[in-house]
């Protein structure tokens, strides 16, 4: 017999990360850096606001990539993310 108490209410089973109804709009949509699509059902792939740089005359170059872009790359420049990014260096494997 199943005791329906133990299993997951609803609402547990998956809890997906919580979005802005803006960050909403890009769930599908390519990374900017990595160019995986972007999900709204897992916190590393959701869509977040990167300032591409923080030059005062590029302050509102703002791209919109994933959580794990955005984490990695932290205040580096995008440019240097990239290149940081093609190179391998960051050893992270994207699959
Ligand atoms: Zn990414």
């Amino acid at each position: 017999m199943i005791d329906f108490s133990k299993l997951p209410q609803m609402g547990e089973i998956k809890k997906p990360p919580m979005l802005s109804a803006q960050m909403r709009l890009y769930v599908g949509e390519p990374c900017y850096y990595c160019k995986r699509p972007m999900r709204g059902d897992m916190q590393r792939l959701r869509p977040t606001r990167d300032h591409y740089n923080r030059f005062k005359n590029d302050r509102k170059f703002v791209v919109i990539c994933c959580f794990e872009c955005n984490q990695l790359k932290g205040p580096m420049l995008g440019r240097d993310f990239e290149a940081k990014l093609a190179s391998g260096e960051l050893g992270v494997s994207y699959d």
